[in-house]
């Protein structure tokens, strides 16, 4: 294993945010997580782990080590669930998985970043969570170097939350993940946009990789390519507000959209709200908030991390003011 100095991280996130790692560590086993930890240099250091980059925003050079996580495998087990290795691609995964003859996550094709890091925020995509084909997950307890298994019910799963961005933040390092992956070739296509793609088409029952296809026509279509614009996807989380507060929001804004949640709450599209605060498509400079989707924020080239920070925060604030509702930051900001 070896320590780089003085890195550019700007290959590293998809924002491609300009920030130089004062060291830099590529980990391709357990014993080099072990070795890096141990070594007396590195000790009172701050540490920033890095899967993929596509969920963070870089506001500053970081003075301290970066650890990318690079730890490769994919394991079918005995007992019919698959073991990935936390550095592997998401998509690839995805990919694997169908030639393999599962099927489970088509849902979640063309997700950017590693298979390590999807339990941190328990991604999701067209009706399917990370949480429902999770089993468990194998982590590194950084302070007593102990590895720990988490279950499903212990990661404490919701809407782009787990217990990993809570109550043990900064804990753990993810080494491992292992899915329970269907073979029965049932798929999901309760969402209108797969449905109008396959009918498009003429596919009545779909196999499982003509609805990967399907999501990455759509995904594809509809999100800016991080190659040719800079950007981490959703910036914000879309809010969960009460029915009631809600109800009082529809005299004011006949046409704002909700989802059900339960009885007494719904969620309300955070794109919607951006849009409607006069932010979509604002161009500053060389950052702003992209043409036709106010979710999320772009980098139109050598943009400075901290600029498209403030105008996250402006955003809230302005969605504050128009509507009483909190947006909450999905990407995570590293200051
Ligand atoms: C174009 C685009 C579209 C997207 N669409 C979706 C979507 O549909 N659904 C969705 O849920 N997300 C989406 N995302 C967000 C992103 O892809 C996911 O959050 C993804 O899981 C991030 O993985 P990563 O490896 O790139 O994480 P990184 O950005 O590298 O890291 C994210 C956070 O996790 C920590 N971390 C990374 N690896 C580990 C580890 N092994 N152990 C412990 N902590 C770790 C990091 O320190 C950081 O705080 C999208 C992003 C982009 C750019």
């Amino acid at each position: 294993m070896k320590v780089l100095e003085n890195v550019s991280l700007k290959p590293y996130n998809t924002f491609g945010i300009d920030c130089t790692a004062r060291y830099f560590a590529i980990i391709e086993s357990r014993s080099d997580l072990r070795k890096i930890y141990a070594e007396p240099e590195f000790l009172k250091l701050p540490k920033l782990i890095l899967g993929g980059g596509s969920n963070i925003l870089l506001c500053s050079d970081f003075e301290g080590l970066v650890i990318k996580i690079d730890l490769k495998g994919i394991e079918g087990l005995t007992d019919g669930s698959v073991k990935v290795q936390a550095g592997e691609n998401w998509h690839d995964f995805v990919l694997w998985s169908l030639k393999n003859g599962y099927n489970g996550i088509e849902n979640l094709s063309l997700i950017p970043g590693n298979v390590g890091t999807a339990p941190m925020q328990n991604i999701g995509a067209y009706g399917v969570e990370l949480k429902d084909v999770f089993l468990d997950l194998e982590a590194f307890h950084i302070e007593s170097e102990e590895v720990h298994v988490f279950s499903n019910s212990q990661c404490e799963f919701g809407y782009r939350e787990s217990i990993f961005k809570h109550s043990r933040r900064g804990e753990y390092i993810i080494l491992s993940v292992r899915f329970n992956l269907a073979n029965t070739g049932n798929v999901d296509v309760r969402y209108g946009a797969i449905t109008a793609v396959l009918e498009s088409k003429s596919i009545v029952n779909p196999t499982p990789k003509q609805v990967s296809d399907a999501v990455i026509s759509i995904r594809e279509s509809k999100l800016p390519d991080p190659k040719k614009i800079g950007n981490a996807g959703s910036f914000f989380k879309n809010p969960v507000i009460l029915k009631s507060d809600f109800i009082k929001l529809q005299e004011q804004y006949k046409d704002i959209p909700s989802y059900p949640i339960n009885d007494v709450e719904v969620k309300v599209p955070a794109g919607w709200l951006i849009e409607k605060s006069g932010w979509k498509g604002k161009v500053i400079d060389n950052y702003g908030v992209h043409k036709n989707q106010a979710l999320v924020l772009v980098n139109y080239g050598g943009a400075n991390g901290n600029d498209i920070y403030q105008l996250a925060k402006k955003i809230q604030e302005s969605v504050k003011s128009s509507f009483d509702i909190h947006l909450h930051m999905e990407v995570n900001i590293i200051k």
